[in-house]
Order: C-alpha cells, then sequence, then structure tokens
C-alpha cells in the first residue's frame, strides 16, 4: 500500500485530464490511473499501417470549450488546431453535391447553384443556431440541478438566471421554436429548412451520429441543437489538431502535468474500494492499492458502477436504473492507408480542386430515407448494407501523417450494432470493411486500387481496446431522457455517486456531447465544492 493521494482518477481520457488539471490548480495532486498506453481515450492518434497514422477514433474535436482551452494554455503545450476553411461535402451517387464552409456566405453561394430554396434555408438555418446555440452552450457548463432540492448555491442560481435571461433574449417566437424542436425527428427539423433531400440528409446527420436512432427517431432534433451550442455551423466542426486528435490528448495531459497531476499509463483499476458507505480508494488489477480519500472514474457509467463497485454497496433500484441506461454503441471506424488520393467525380463539379473538399467532412448518404434504412437494419442486429459514411482525408492538411504524396483517410460507418444477430465482430469484421469500401466505391470508382491496408474497428474493438462498454462512443445515448439531470440517471446527475467521495467525470455525464471537456469542467467544480466543505 502506497501513502495515500488526495484524489484518483480512473482513466486519463480528456475528460479525465481536464478534470485533473482544475484539480490540481487547485492545490490537489490528482493520479491518474490509466490502462491504456498513452493518456485520451477516444483521442488517439496510432500507425495502423507502417508509415501511415491517424486519429483512431474521434477525428474530429468537439470542439473543446474555449475556456478550457485558454485555462489549459494548450496552444503553449504544443497544440495546432488546423481548421480547413471547409466544413462539410455532401455528394449523392447522381452526381449531386454541394459543399459548407466555415463563411456562410460561400457556403450560401455554393447551395445557391445546388437549389436556391436551400441556399436561403440554410441562411435561416445559420442564423437560428447562432441565437440559439448560447442559451444551450450555457447549460454545457452547468451542474444539472438536483430534482428535490433544485438551487444548492448562489453560483448555480445566477447561472440559471443568466440562461433565463439569455433564453428570453431570443424573443418569443425563437423561445417556442427552441422548446418545440427538441422533442422533434430530426428529419422534420431539417425539412423545415431545406427542399432537397441531399442536404436534408447531410444536416440531419449530425442530429444521429453515434445514436442508436434513425432521423425519424423522436427526439433526434435535440442532439443536433445539443451539439450546435459547442459549434453553432450548422454542419458542425471539421478542425482537425496538427497530429491527430493524439495530439491533443498530449497537450491536456502537459497542461494536467504542469498543473501537478500524475499520470500513470498501463494501470488497470479493477475495483473501487469502499467502507462505511465511502470511497476509500482503489485497487489495481496487479492487486497494488491505493487509498484516497477523493475517487473520480472517467469511465463510463456501466463500467463503474457495474464491474468497479461491489453491487453490496449500492441501491437495487440504483442498479437497475443503471443497467437500462442504453449504451449500445452503432458506430464503426474505417482508416484507410491509401497509396493516391481517391478521385470523387461528384466533387469535380464543384468550384474549386476537388481534393479543397476532402479537407473537410465529406458526407454519404443521400437522403432521409438512406440513413432511416441504414438505421433499420442495426435494429435488427445487422450491419447496414449501405451505411452512412463520414469521411475526412487528414494527411491533406497534415502530410505528415502519411509518406510522402500518400494518403490517410478516416471513415466513421453507421450502423454497425454491437449486438449482431448472426455471428459476432471477430467473424463479420471484415465483411463490414468490404462494406463500407462497396459503398465508397459508388462514389470514388476506383477507390480499391488505391488502398494499401485498411483497419477496421467495431464497437466490440471500442470496447475491448478502449473500454467503452458496448463501444458507446459517448458512454451513453445522447437522448432526451438521457441528458441533463437525468444522465447517467436521475440519482447521479451532479457527478456525485451515491457513494460518498466517488465521483464520476466521464462522457455519461452531463453534457457528454463529444470531445468538449464540459464533463471534466464541471465534475471537477463539484469535487472541489465537497472539499471544500
Ligand atoms: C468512432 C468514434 C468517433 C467519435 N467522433 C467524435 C467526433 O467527431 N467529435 C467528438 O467530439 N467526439 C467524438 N467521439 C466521442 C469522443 O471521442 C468521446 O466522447 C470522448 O472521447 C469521451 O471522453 P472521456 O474522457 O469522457 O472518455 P474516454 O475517452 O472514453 O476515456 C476514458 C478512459 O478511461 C480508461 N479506463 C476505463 N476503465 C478503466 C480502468 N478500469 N482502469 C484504467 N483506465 C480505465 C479508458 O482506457 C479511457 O482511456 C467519437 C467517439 C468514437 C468512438
Amino acid at each position: 500500500m502506497i501513502a495515500p493521494r488526495d484524489a484518483v482518477i480512473i482513466g486519463a481520457g480528456h475528460n479525465a485530464l481536464v478534470a485533473a488539471f482544475y484539480l490540481a490548480k487547485a492545490g490537489l495532486k490528482p493520479l491518474l490511473l490509466e490502462q491504456r498506453d498513452a493518456p485520451g481515450g477516444a483521442a488517439a492518434t496510432a500507425e495502423f499501417h507502417p508509415g501511415f497514422r491517424c486519429s483512431v477514433l474521434a477525428h474530429t474535436a468537439g470542439p473543446l470549450l474555449p475556456q478550457i482551452a485558454a485555462d489549459m494554455q494548450l496552444t503553449r503545450h504544443g497544440l495546432e488546431m488546423m481548421e480547413p476553411g471547409v466544413r462539410l461535402a455532401a455528394v449523392a451517387p447522381d452526381g449531386c453535391a454541394f459543399a459548407l464552409f466555415t463563411d456562410v456566405a460561400r457556403s450560401v453561394e455554393s447551395l445557391r447553384r445546388f437549389s436556391a430554396a436551400d441556399a436561403e434555408g440554410y441562411t435561416r438555418l445559420a442564423a437560428t443556431l447562432e441565437r440559439a446555440a448560447p442559451v444551450i452552450a450555457d447549460l454545457l457548463s452547468l451542474t444539472p440541478p438536483a430534482i428535490d432540492e433544485p438551487v444548492q448555491n448562489l453560483p448555480d442560481l445566477w447561472k440559471l438566471l443568466h440562461t433565463g435571461r439569455t433564453f428570453r433574449k431570443l424573443g418569443r417566437k425563437e423561445m417556442f421554436q427552441l422548446l418545440r424542436w427538441p422533442p422533434m425527428p430530426v428529419a422534420d427539423f431539417v425539412a423545415e429548412f431545406f427542399e432537397t433531400e441531399l442536404a436534408r440528409a447531410a444536416i440531419a446527420a449530425r442530429g444521429i451520429f453515434g445514436a442508436a436512432a434513425g432521423p425519424w427517431s423522436a427526439g433526434t432534433a435535440a442532439t443536433l441543437l445539443l451539439r450546435a451550442a459547442a459549434d453553432p455551423h450548422p454542419a458542425g466542426p471539421s478542425a482537425v489538431p496538427r497530429g491527430g486528435l493524439g495530439a491533443l490528448a498530449t497537450a491536456l495531459a502537459a497542461a494536467a502535468r504542469e498543473a501537478g497531476a500524475e499520470i500513470r499509463t498501463g494501470t488497470k483499476v479493477a475495483q473501487i474500494l469502499v467502507r462505511d458507505g465511502a470511497a476509500t480508494g482503489v485497487a489495481l488489477e496487479t492487486g497494488e492499492e491505493i487509498s484516497a480519500k477523493i475517487v473520480v472514474s472517467s469511465a463510463d457509467a456501466k463500467r463503474t458502477f457495474l464491474r468497479l463497485v461491489d453491487a453490496v454497496h449500492l441501491e437495487p433500484f440504483f442498479l437497475t436504473q443503471v443497467r437500462n441506461f442504453r449504451s449500445m454503441g452503432s458506430v464503426a471506424k474505417v482508416n484507410l492507408a491509401l497509396d493516391a488520393l481517391p478521385e470523387f467525380p461528384a466533387l469535380a463539379k464543384l468550384d474549386g480542386q476537388p481534393s479543397k473538399f476532402l479537407i473537410g467532412r465529406l458526407h454519404i448518404g443521400q437522403d432521409i430515407d438512406y440513413l432511416e434504412r441504414a438505421f433499420d437494419a442495426s435494429k435488427y442486429g445487422e450491419i447496414s448494407a449501405e451505411p452512412i459514411l463520414e469521411i475526412c482525408v487528414p494527411s491533406l492538411l497534415d502530410p505528415g501523417l502519411a509518406p510522402a504524396g500518400k494518403h490517410v483517410m478516416s471513415i466513421y460507418a453507421q450502423f454497425a450494432p454491437y449486438h449482431l444477430k448472426r455471428g459476432d465482430w471477430n467473424g463479420r469484421r471484415e465483411e463490414l470493411g468490404d462494406l463500407v469500401v462497396k459503398t465508397l466505391t459508388a462514389h470514388a470508382p476506383k477507390i480499391e486500387e488505391a488502398i494499401l491496408a485498411r483497419q477496421v474497428l467495431t464497437p466490440l474493438d471500442m470496447e475491448q481496446q478502449f473500454g467503452l462498454t458496448g463501444g458507446h462512443p459517448f458512454h451513453g445515448e445522447l437522448a432526451l431522457d438521457q441528458l441533463f439531470t437525468m444522465r447517467p440517471v436521475l440519482d447521479a446527475a451532479r457527478y456525485r455517486a451515491p457513494i460518498r467521495g466517488l465521483y464520476l467525470c466521464g462522457s455519461s455525464t452531463h453534457p457528454g456531447t463529444g470531445l468538449t471537456g464540459a464533463s471534466g469542467l464541471n465534475a471537477a467544480r463539484e469535487i472541489l465544492r465537497d472539499h471544500k466543505k
């Protein structure tokens, strides 16, 4: 048994690193215990073929809350974010295509050639999200109120009042719209702005990414709006760190270490130790025990409460709620090592070098029915025959990721359900890879000739290699009944577990929307509040 620590943090994903930084800044000496050989969790870069590296899982960042990037001085710690200017291009097999840029006017111009009505709709959507986003953004860094005692302290009250004031500033009409949209299917939401199927599908995809939901599922508009809070651009972010997402993790880790945190990699926590209703430390897989008054888990809620804590310390109803927290992943990741840049004939019809449009994200899934059909298959445990693809070629902006003249292509493929009706992922991994290449070939006919190697990561791989229970990218569905005061469950939505001294800081807590760092920031604030008491 080594000397007791101020705080141990299970995992060193981006949220854990953010939480560790704020705890260390407040004078604690947190110790992070990470099972993988590098910090970062799902924000990782790795070589998957000799000379070819890319972001293994996530390929664009949340983005991180500006407050966190500034406090942690990530630029000084070596982070270089590259903003490609192109956010999203969308192509259809009939050759239709459009592109959306960071600049609204350029996006409108690109859409106008495609559809005048969509150009007008895009202007409305961009303006709407720009006005609505601050209201939701306010909520991202707020601790969800307690159900029985909604306002527990003055800063919470102030923040809630501030959110209320921002909401009222929207004006009566938009206030009602913002209440009306979240429960809607994202397919209906986008139909209020666009007339063409390609535009509808490309924007709607943001509402269903990572979800066990199709565009006609109720509440998917809420996910789109939640994501827009972190980046109000209708298509979402496309900025990437030089060196891939692993470079973001490296900078976060450097900032946390400089503030006073210690990170041990290759260290798996086997159990959270509890005595008399309070966490007392952790036991490692090796049998070593580390005692601490504060134990923070950045692992997902299911892993934390169903695997790391002995069930005797938790109420049966609480355990039932955790078991019912929906966290079955449905996204796969395919990374391709390419001998040459593939040609997408539809992109050649756009104004500019076709390769320019591969610098941002490329959407494949030409209409709402295509997205829904892709989801339908997964409901019954099947891999989508024509998956929705989101593609980027980070080596165009960051040539160091591949040998000279060659490229890496990073692809999200949806839907690939964790639970398969036939066989298992070890037997069907390459079938999924083949389906992705086949789907790509319909848009880039010669791509197969350029593929030197491919890496296929299924939800099972994400669970086994990254500790994501069910392979869920966000540790649990971002659905209306699993958000805010209900994330992960009603009784533990304020980062505190129902065990004294045990906290959660990962994506299964509010807001949980990807690589924003907000869960880590909020958890650290609550831990410090208790610590000061
Ligand atoms: C395919 C894919 C695509 C994605 N795309 C995007 C995107 O485009 N944009 C975006 O913003 N987000 C994206 N995400 C989501 C984003 O990556 C996650 O939301 C984010 O990484 C969660 O961060 P976290 O710190 O909460 O948890 P994680 O990153 O999951 O980190 C948790 C850490 O805990 C460790 N751990 C777990 N159990 C133990 C244990 N017992 N002992 C020691 N260590 C343990 C794990 O190894 C891991 O390192 C994507 C995710 C995936 C999988």
